[in-house]
């Protein structure tokens, strides 16, 4: 594969790979050019880590089958219109958009796949042929289930597939996956799922004895309300700790974080522990993060997506603490990004331009548009390592993007990937 024309850390330049690793960079490569890269960027695919995959796709994979935006028959067919694998789930039906639809309704008007949509009400699902197949119940014939969620559930994972496209779209070739939930089914899962996107895969306890070079984090997630003692909270992290497992923890209210630095700290930290989100974090923390050397994984995102509820519900005094960057950067600390979708805006490039340019009142903490970029080129297994490079022997997971950098780091919402495969 020749890449011609695109610029590699702000020169024009040929690049050469040979589907794994890059093989050349020259100003001139003999050969026939696969792909003109007209003086756009090429940089490392980005990295999200941090994201919740089954919960985004479901989210993706939900259509509204009610009012408002389904009013008529006609528009709930339009609305089932998804082609693709695994189950299609509607929500908020209303009867006064096709009356009571049933499976033989499903199956003549719906796509072929295995649909679900729930009712208004909330206790009513209406099932198609393959839904029902595929949850192994003949009953009742009609495919009107009442009550049975209990059943539902039997339905498994989303599909992964389209989340995957969109994702790829950004330039995205990797994420962390760090639902703490997680177990042995939910890994394989993944790995079955994600092709050739590339993985590290965070969960409980039950993942520690997997040997997979997939294998992420322990999860940790607790809140204000339920936190654990922290003698039990010590052992959990030292018992990951002495299996060589590292530790990743949800700290999002000041208590939480407290909480777990002292707990990292009474079990001794280890390389590669994270701190995920550090939403409020005052120089004391930040102090204490770069003396336990813990990474932070942040989602710059969150600070442009929920302004108006942050100047609403978080105390002026803690505004300045409120998703940090500038400071995190500059004192040090390991830091690195992802989405926390389905909770977050999947799109990193929206998240790098809130990174450079954060909304009136927080502007404090904006980094440059390198910086959000490194945030996104860390390695999946080391979120606190060095931003991943183009250059020769690399891996070529490479993306493209639509300008020169010069012209992207104007304004990083505004950038588009050209599509190639490398
Ligand atoms: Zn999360």
């Amino acid at each position: 594969m020749l890449i011609r024309n695109a610029e590699v850390d702000g020169q024009i330049m040929d690049v050469r790979t040979n589907g794994k690793i890059i093989t050349e960079i020259a100003p001139h490569l003999e050969g026939v050019a696969d792909i003109d890269g007209k003086g756009g960027a090429l940089l490392p695919g980005l990295h999200d880590h941090h994201i919740h995959l089954n919960a985004t796709a479901a989210a993706m994979n939900s259509m509204r089958c009610g009012p408002p935006e389904v009013m008529t028959e006609d528009d709930l067919i339009k609305a089932l219109d998804q082609p693709g694998e695994g189950f299609l789930r509607g929500v908020g039906y209303h009867h006064s958009v096709a009356g009571e639809i049933n499976r033989d309704w499903l199956d003549a008007n719906g796509p072929d796949r295995p649909v679900r949509i729930q009712h208004r009400s909330g206790r009513l699902w209406i099932l198609n042929s393959r839904a029902m197949d595929e949850l192994g119940i003949k009953e009742p014939k009609d495919g009107r289930l009442y009550d049975s969620d209990h059943i539902i559930r039997r339905s498994g994972f989303p599909d992964l597939t389209p989340l995957i496209k969109r994702l790829r779209s950004y330039g995205i070739v990797g994420v962390t996956e760090v639902t703490p939930s997680n177990g042995i089914a939910e890994f394989e899962n993944y790995l079955e799922q994600a092709g050739d996107l590339n993985l590290s895969i965070m969960g409980k306890a039950e993942l520690t004895g997997v040997s997979h070079p997939r294998r992420g984090h322990l999860k940790l997630h607790y809140h204000d309300h339920d936190l654990p003692a922290l003698a039990d909270l010590a052992r959990v992290i030292g018992t990951a700790h002495d299996a060589g497992r590292a530790i990743a923890a949800h700290c999002v209210t000041r208590a939480e974080l407290m909480m777990t630095l002292a707990a990292i700290e009474k079990a001794g930290p280890i390389d590669r522990d994270r701190i995920e989100h550090a939403a409020i974090a005052d120089e004391a923390a930040i102090e204490w993060m770069q003396r336990l050397g813990v990474i932070v994984v942040t989602q710059p995102n969150f600070i442009a997506e929920r302004r108006a509820a942050y100047l609403k519900d978080v105390p002026e005094a803690d505004h300045p603490h409120l998703w940090r960057l500038k400071s995190f950067l500059g004192a040090g600390l390991p830091l690195a990004a992802g989405s926390d979708a389905p909770f977050g805006d999947p799109n990193p490039w929206a998240a790098m331009a809130a990174a450079v340019k954060r909304p009136k009142g927080f502007e404090a903490e904006s980094i440059t548009p390198e910086e959000a970029l490194a945030l996104y080129t860390k390695p999946a297994e080391d979120a606190g390592g060095e931003p991943r490079r183009v250059a020769v022997g690399e891996p070529a997971d490479l993306i493209l993007l639509d300008r020169g950098w010069d012209e992207a780091r104007k304004d990083l919402g505004e950038v588009k990937m050209v599509s190639f495969t490398s």
